[in-house]
């Protein structure tokens, strides 16, 4: 079983192929609401669960914000801006061509000063500002290239006093919590406050179920790393305004680190954005987007997005299968065992649900199991145990729709839904009916079991048991 998880990116190239996206292996799928209507999303969203439905998987939807963002207007027509040429941003909703573009919110051009630098599209065009004319700003391009509709403009350390959550992603959250979204990934934060005042938003809206990822993108989000990791649900290294916001040669640095930091507490991470880029145009990768990828699997990256691959690419489903089979080549080429042996577990925390997730994989070698099967309510102790990284899946039995969906995105859980037991044999009994079930075990495979008494609590893992498949759970002479 492939361990490292995808996020594919619904967009116009992806339109009818929610159900192949599902067989060639997407784990979760990211709705952008930076584009796009209201009316495609929810046609986008339907289809997914569709197709989730037919094939019976746990793929999450995940509802990316739009944020804070600052875009350019819209074109005549794509232009080819020249090194050296004057180019003008304005606040005035004009149509833009080679020689002006309107900049969105308008009221940014009053707070920039000539000498500041403004990145546009991913930092493919640099602008230097010469002068400040009233609504005006007269540019000099520093770095030439091709400027069409709507393109992503970035002016790193800039704080234009506008939180990470604005008012249309209020709205945006509120209309895909009602299309039945299982993550929000933030755009833009800064700091472990504005996590915890979406969780907040959502708990008002009687979604304290739906979890949040923190998109890092930006310097005081890098500095304020820790308290974001703590606050959120889960991660994402997003390299494309992260390379922009900062110098490019720090981004492979931050990414290692934001990894190590999010395994050391069993957050799931996400590494993001030109994974397989030049697959957009080409049915091939380049041998550096082979090892980029393979290079976060390295890191012990949870999850890895495609972006435009699959939103906008020429090969969206050849870029999933090729992001599957690197996947799949790196994980063979890593001894977990080996890893789990040498890794000094000194400082890890000494809580129960740590103990249980540290002895079940200890115990998952020991023995050669084929799985760890865990019931679990909340999720965390599939999480817990998925922090040690055991070569052996681990089946998370879960009675929550949402909280199986959501596991879906957890390193090397596979996730199962099953009715609530609460009598001890019997669970053990779901349990290893639902680990059978998988196909991932043979009669007389050993498996470790992780449970809870008394069941059905949260916070209450408690008891492991190793059993061979296929042996008996109550002595038969008693029944
Ligand atoms: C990124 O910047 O890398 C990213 C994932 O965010 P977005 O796609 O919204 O630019």
């Amino acid at each position: 079983m492939r361990k490292t998880k995808i996020i594919c990116t619904l967009g116009p190239a992806t339109e009818n192929l929610a159900e192949e996206l599902i067989e060639y292996g997407m784990d979760a799928a990211r709705v952008n609401f930076s584009h796009e209507t209201y009316e495609i999303h929810a046609e986008r969203i339907r289809n997914l669960k569709q197709a989730r439905k037919k094939y019976d998987k746990p793929v999450p939807i995940i509802m990316d914000t739009r944020g804070p963002e600052i875009r350019t207007g819209k074109m005549k027509e794509e232009v080819w801006l020249q090194q050296g040429q004057q180019f003008i941003l304005t606040a005035q909703e004009v149509v833009g061509d080679k020689n002006q573009v309107h900049i969105n919110p308008p009221h940014l051009i009053k707070k920039l000063q000539p000498g500041t630098d403004i990145f546009i599209d991913d930092g493919k065009i640099k602008l230097s500002i010469k002068e400040a004319v009233n609504d005006r700003l007269i540019c000099q391009v520093e770095t030439g290239g091709y400027l069409s509709d709507k393109k992503g403009v970035n002016i790193p350390g800039l704080n234009f006093g506008i939180p990470c959550i604005t008012e249309t992603d209020r709205k945006d959250i509120e209309f895909a919590l009602n299309l039945g979204i299982d993550y929000v990934a933030v755009s833009f934060v800064k700091n472990s406050g504005e996590i915890n005042k979406l969780k907040k938003f959502l708990k008002s809206r009687d979604h304290s179920d739906v979890k949040v990822i923190a998109k890092i993108e930006n310097r005081e989000a890098v500095q304020n790393i820790d308290h974001i990791i703590e606050a959120a649900d889960g991660l994402m290294v997003a390299r494309g305004d992260l390379g922009v916001e900062l110098p490019l040669s720090e981004v492979p640095g931050i990414q290692k680190k934001i990894i190590r930091k999010c395994n050391q507490l069993g957050k799931p991470v996400i590494t993001a954005t030109q994974m397989l880029e030049s697959m957009n145009k080409n049915s091939i990768p380049t041998r550096a987007e082979a090892s980029d990828v393979a290079n976060a699997v390295y890191d012990g990256t949870d999850v890895v997005m495609l972006s435009g691959e699959t939103a906008a690419g020429q090969y969206p489903i050849k870029s999933l299968q090729t992001l599957v089979d690197i996947l799949l080549k790196t994980e063979q080429e890593i001894d977990y065992e080996k890893e789990y042996y040498n890794k000094d577990w000194g400082d890890f925390e000494k809580e129960v649900v740590n103990i249980i997730g540290k002895t079940a994989t200890t115990a998952a070698y020991e023995i050669s199991a084929r799985a760890i099967t865990v019931s679990t309510k909340s999720g965390n102790t599939a999480r817990m145990i998925a922090r040690f990284r055991p070569d052996t899946p681990i089946i998370a039995v879960t009675i929550d729709p949402r909280i199986t969906r959501q596991l879906n995105l957890s390193w090397g859980v596979f996730p199962v839904e099953a009715e609530f037991v609460s009598e001890l044999e019997s669970l053990l009994s779901k349990l290893i009916e639902c680990t059978q079930a998988t196909s991932l075990v043979d009669q007389g495979d050993p498996v470790v079991i992780i449970a809870g008494i008394p069941t059905g609590l949260t916070g209450k893992t408690n008891m492991l048991k190793i059993h061979n498949m296929g042996d008996p759970i109550v002595n038969s002479s008693e029944t």
